[in-house]
């Protein structure tokens, strides 16, 4: 069985307080459902950072993800995720399942547009999804490990296409900024990167020619950089482009 540390993955004041947010949303919005509304803004920042830099938002703004990583780590066995958790058809049914009932309810909703109770009603679809969110995320975090929500979260499915988007037309060569291995010849393959990876990857078994982790499921969230023994590993822009910026 794979071997999983608990470390420290909070290193920015939005790590540490953005469940706060997770948590008035999900709570609050039982009372007040215009809460829910704040919900898109934080759809229309995962878009664009995914765009640019692939699952950085995920890694270091998603208020679910403070919560799993600064509250429920610590209470959580961290032990494998499920493998059919993390394979493309259950990813992928998800999506469609979550997609449905959203675009169902949303229609159900927009019968009262123009009135007063349109957004109390729009609100409160986003402030059931981040409740149930809460719930299912939060009891597989305390069974498995506190990431494995995010391996089917449709939000995480959309920043993925939306990345694939980015790279297609050549946008995210210029400003994604990937793990980077600065010297493979110093890797004592002791492993630690994939011990304390909250997506439970394996960095360095994968570095690519140009010293990267190309993996899309990397959260860009440095745990690695800082458990590294060696000190080798940071998160920095392609290699390529900056071999470009050189010449
Ligand atoms: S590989 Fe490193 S930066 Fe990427 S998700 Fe795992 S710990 Fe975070
Ligand atoms: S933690 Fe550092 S030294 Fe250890 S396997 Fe990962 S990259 Fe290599």
């Amino acid at each position: 069985m794979a071997n999983f540390l608990k470390t420290n993955r909070i290193f920015t004041p939005v790590r540490k307080y953005g469940w706060l947010f997770t948590v008035l949303v999900a709570f609050g919005g039982l009372y007040e459902p215009k809460l829910g509304l704040s919900v898109l803004l934080i759809m229309v920042g995962l878009l664009i950072t995914s765009f640019f830099n692939g699952r950085y938002w995920c890694g270091n703004i998603c208020p679910h993800g403070s919560l799993y990583d600064r509250i429920l780590l610590p209470l959580s066995r961290n032990v494998e995720i499920p493998a059919f958790l993390k394979s493309k058809t259950f990813i992928v049914l998800f999506f469609v399942l979550f997609m449905i009932n959203f675009v169902r309810r949303a229609l159900v909703a927009f019968q009262a547009w123009g009135t007063y109770d349109f957004l109390d009603k729009f609100g409160f679809i986003f402030v059931t999804t981040y409740l149930v969110v809460l719930v299912i995320g939060g009891t597989l975090a305390l069974l498995t490990t506190p990431r494995t929500w995010c391996q089917f979260c449709p939000m995480g499915s959309m920043q993925i296409a939306v990345h694939w988007l980015g790279k297609a037309i050549g946008v995210t060569q210029k400003t994604e900024k990937k793990l980077t291995i600065s010297d493979k010849a110093k890797c004592r393959n002791c492993g630690k990167c994939a011990m304390v990876c909250p997506f439970q990857l394996k960095p360095y078994l994968e570095f690519s020619e140009n010293n990267q982790f190309e993996n899309i499921n990397c959260i860009k969230c440095a745990t690695c950089v800082k458990n590294c023994p060696v000190g080798i590993l940071s998160i920095t822009l392609s290699t390529a482009k900056r071999g470009r910026k050189n010449s």
